[in-house]
């Protein structure tokens, strides 16, 4: 076997590139308007499990509703749990067809804590070539009580 052949065995377990999980995002995308303003699928995301497992979904609604990472986590959580190691969302302009990664709002910012403490480390994908992880994105995630002095 040369080093150009592909090992079908070792490439189906390797990990997704940060690309090819993006395009996994994007497979989700079925923009469709339902009402003025009501869009659905416009938004795709995948999310990661701790077992390399991929789940994708779509939104309904965008920010008022369901999320494409919500969607996405309620099946990573009937699946395998509550842990997360990666998640992209991505958004597809009509304007000109050009594919976006977006941030996670800061509802499912807080949702992925609230699932596990170890989501914390979970990679977030923000572009290609630009990660970050969830305790970057949500600052003081725990309970912080500070005690006042009171006069
Ligand atoms: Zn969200």
């Amino acid at each position: 076997m040369s080093d150009l052949d592909v090992d079908p065995v070792t490439d189906a377990d390797r990990p997704l590139t940060d690309a090819e999980f993006i395009a996994r995002a994007a497979e989700a995308l079925n923009p469709q308007e339902l009402g003025p303003g009501f869009w659905v699928a416009d938004v795709g995301a995948a999310v990661e499990a701790e077992d390399g497992q991929l789940f994708t979904g779509a939104c309904i609604g965008g920010y008022l509703s369901v999320c494409a990472e919500i969607s996405a986590l309620s099946q990573l959580v009937a699946a395998t749990g509550p842990t997360v190691r990666r998640v992209v969302a991505v958004w597809r302009s009509p304007d000109d067809g050009v594919l976006h990664v977006i941030p996670p709002c800061g509802r499912c910012r807080a949702f992925l804590r609230t699932l596990s403490q170890q989501n914390l480390d979970a990679t977030i994908i923000l572009g290609p070539g630009h990660r970050t992880t969830l305790a970057e994105l949500l600052p003081y995630p725990g309970w912080h009580a500070e005690p006042v002095d009171e006069p």
